[in-house]
């Protein structure tokens, strides 16, 4: 079976610490070996002076997700569905009160510009072979980019960018012979589900079966539903009710409440916290080229863009 390799690193940076952001490729491989002790695991905020993970603040539960207009992945007009039931796979456990709500598309590229209060979470993919040059590992099937506060590990946006220059992804029916088809892709919900499960925080794990394991071969159907060991860390992080948890003791969150609420300030110009809807929001143009920038700028160890609005640096770059 075709799988391609997985790699992390990291990137600390000097400066101050605000928003910063990480990135987490995904892609497919056999990069561990079988691992003892098997847990679950948050990403680190690893710039911060005490040891603390990326979550979502207790405030911030309803992540609204959007789908960039100019990816193919979904089909253009089609019912975004398979992203909503994607989605639905973290938030449906009885345990946590997170909502992912699915807004549909929309015109923004990812990226995060902490002067706007308008940046969304979107579903994209690379969309030019110059954009794949600015993946931490281009050969990552996937990358979810994550802009949080380097103290605290409050996340305050989550972009998904598919590596459809390397890799065909299709939604897969259960039972079709993919494995017998001469160029067989990956599963599209198999790669979002593990995706989404970064835009929550949460890191690879040693466990195979695990949503959250760092590689996928193709025709994988298994990262579409959880295990025990993901739900854990789920109801664990984000138990209904109760404040948010880091693996590590988290000593305060910051205060950039501003990014928070993001499903209520959504529904206000959306007009519901389901609707499904295009959107065009003023100032998403500060953003357009942003990503290409920042990634460039991430692999110089430099986030120059954002360092010079809120004196922030990148924390970490990580393949999935
Ligand atoms: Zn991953």
């Amino acid at each position: 079976m075709k799988s391609r390799s997985h790699g992390a690193e990291r990137r600390g940076g000097p400066g101050a610490r605000a928003a910063a952001g990480l990135f987490a490729a995904a892609a497919a491989v056999a990069a561990s070996s079988a691992a003892s002790a098997q847990s679950y695991e948050c990403t680190p905020a690893p710039e911060a002076e005490v040891r603390v993970t990326q979550v979502w603040h207790r405030s911030n539960r309803c992540v609204p997700i959007y789908i960039d207009r100019a990816t193919s992945l979904f089909g253009e007009g089609e019912d975004p569905t398979l992203v909503q039931e994607s989605a639905d796979v973290w938030t449906s456990p009885g345990c946590t009160d997170l909502e992912l709500p699915v807004f549909g598309f929309t015109d923004q590229r990812p990226g995060f510009d902490p002067r706007s209060d308008d940046n969304q979470n979107v579903i994209s993919e690379v969309l030019t072979a110059s954009d794949r040059g600015y993946l931490p590992d281009p050969e990552a099937l996937a990358t979810t980019v994550t802009f949080h506060n380097a103290d605290t590990g409050e996340i305050y946006d989550a972009d998904i960018l598919f590596n459809t220059a390397v890799a065909d992804f299709e939604d897969l029916r259960p039972g079709d012979d993919c494995a017998g088809r001469l160029d067989p892709p990956y599963d599209l919900r198999n790669t979002l589900v593990h995706e989404l499960g970064h835009v929550l925080g949460f890191d690879h794990n040693a466990d195979r079966a695990s949503t959250m394991f760092a590689s996928a071969p193709v025709c994988e159907l298994s990262k579409r539903d959880l295990t025990s060991l993901d739900l854990q860390g789920l109801c664990d992080v984000y138990a209904s009710g109760q404040p948010s948890r880091t693996c590590e003791p988290a000593s305060s969150y910051g205060s950039f409440d501003r990014f928070r609420g993001q499903c209520d300030s959504a529904s206000s110009r959306d007009g519901g916290c389901q609707a499904v809807s295009g959107t065009a929001f003023g100032l998403w143009w500060m953003v357009v080229g942003l990503w290409p920038s920042v990634a460039r700028l991430q692999r110089k160890t430099n986030f120059k863009t954002s360092s010079e609005i809120m004196n922030s640096s990148p924390s970490s770059i990580r393949s999935f």
